[in-house]
């Protein structure tokens, strides 16, 4: 099975539409949440989410936009972008939104691995650092356990005698790139596709990964989509214009 995993939308519709032209076939979608959130298209983004269908889990960003959440927790540009994104959602695409399940998510026909947002132990923690995530890869009850919210692509692998970081390292800054990791036995992994709306591991690129379970391999994309346009739609939205300039530096 061929499983397109897509983390951190964020409202993002030009660079969700370029993952989506780059991506090679694949069988199932998991998105691993905060589909709306920051960008200026929110109910653009979560129909084609819902359209895309099938396995979802829940971001803090959704649960903040439908009012799961205390907004008084995010720094102030996030939560006047979670205000105006709830004022932005039809009632449906609200409705929906505020009924993701939360992770970890487990999928019958994908033994091998399990769906989170933030970590499996708390869905809003960001596992940044081969510290945070040493005792969560020895507990976890699948090899591979895809995450999101940290915006950083790639992950931490906890084998027979190593432990470590990894990030796919591409050639350049401006092309549609692939980079593949080759998932050993007796190895387990946390693994993050990326952001596809707003990367922050300094490649303003649009982030995605393929799961491909025969091949056993993971397959790391980026791809350029109109920034411009994205910026554009932030700045018309009258949204805090860091929103929009963040996304040329990705940071
Ligand atoms: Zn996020």
């Amino acid at each position: 099975m061929r499983i397109l995993l897509i983390s951190d939308i964020h409202a993002n519709m030009e660079a969700l539409e370029a993952c989506l032209d780059a991506a090679p076939s694949f069988d199932r979608v998991v998105n691993l949440g905060d589909i709306v959130g920051y960008g200026a298209s929110p109910n653009e983004v979560t129909d084609r989410a819902r359209a895309l269908g099938t396995v979802f889990v829940r971001g803090n960003h959704d649960k903040a936009a439908t009012e799961l959440m205390d907004i008084h927790d995010f720094n102030p540009i996030a939560a006047a972008a979670a205000i105006w994104t709830r004022e932005q959602l039809t009632k449906e695409n609200y409705d929906w939104l505020r009924e993701l399940p939360q992770g970890p998510v487990r999928v019958d026909d994908i033994p091998s691995a399990q769906f989170v947002h933030g970590s499996p132990a708390d869905e809003d923690e960001y596992v940044v650092s081969l510290g945070n995530v040493i005792e969560l890869l020895a507990e976890a009850a699948v090899p591979l356990t895809f995450f999101g919210h940290t915006h950083v692509q790639g992950g931490f692998l906890l084998g027979d005698k190593s432990a470590d970081a990894f990030r796919p390292e591409y050639r350049t800054l401006g092309q549609a790139e692939t980079v593949d990791l080759h998932l050993g036995t007796n190895t387990r992994y946390f693994i993050n596709p990326g952001s596809v709306g707003q990367p922050r591991d300094g490649d303003w690129r649009a982030a995605f990964a393929l799961y491909d379970t025969e091949a056993r391999k993971v397959i790391f994309h980026r791809t350029p989509y109109d920034l411009k346009a994205a910026q554009d739609r932030i700045f018309d939205a009258q949204l805090p214009a860091r929103l929009a300039t963040r996304l040329a530096a990705g940071r």
